[in-house]
C-alpha cells in the first residue's frame, strides 16, 4: 500500500494524511464497530498516531470498549462519516476507517478480531487469523 495514505470524509470537511506505511489492516466485529459503522463489521487501517496529520476538526465520541478500555471514535459532524478510532490503552496507534481512503485499492485485511460478536451470516476468510476478542492483552 502507498506509504502516503490520504483520505477524507464524505463531505470533505475533515481530511487527513499519514506519512508512514500502515502497521496493520483488520476487520473488527465488535458491537461498537457494528453500531458506529452501521455495518456488520468495520475495516480499519492501523497507523502511527504521530504520523497522522488531520485537517479539519472531527467530533469525538468515547465509549468503554469490549476490552474494558476507553475508545474514542472521531467522525465528521457534518456528514457523519466515521474516520478514526483511538484506544486509551494504545494512543500511539490510530485506526483509520478504510472507506475514507482516497485510494483504498491496497487495502487487504490481515486478521479478524472480536469474532465472538460477529454476525452469524458474515463469511469470515479462513485464510486469515481470527481472534475471539482483541489480540492485544489488556494491561
Ligand atoms: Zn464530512
Ligand atoms: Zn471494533
Amino acid at each position: 500500500m502507498n506509504s502516503h495514505l490520504s483520505g477524507q470524509c464524505a463531505c470533505g470537511t475533515v481530511r487527513y494524511r499519514c506519512s508512514s506505511a500502515p502497521l496493520a489492516m483488520l476487520n473488527c466485529h465488535c458491537r461498537d464497530c457494528q453500531l458506529s459503522s452501521g455495518a456488520p463489521f468495520a475495516s480499519g487501517v492501523i497507523v502511527s498516531s504521530a504520523d497522522l496529520e488531520v485537517d479539519g476538526v472531527p467530533s469525538n465520541y468515547s465509549v468503554r470498549a469490549g476490552s474494558g478500555q476507553q475508545a474514542t471514535r472521531s467522525f465528521c459532524a457534518g456528514c457523519g462519516t466515521p474516520l478514526f478510532t483511538r484506544s486509551e490503552a494504545n494512543p500511539q496507534f490510530t485506526s483509520i476507517r478504510f472507506p475514507t481512503l482516497v485510494d483504498a485499492s491496497g487495502f487487504a485485511p490481515m486478521l479478524d478480531i472480536w469474532t465472538s460478536s460477529a454476525q452469524p451470516w458474515v463469511c469470515l476468510d479462513d485464510k486469515l487469523p481470527h481472534f475471539d476478542q482483541s489480540p492485544q492483552q489488556p494491561d
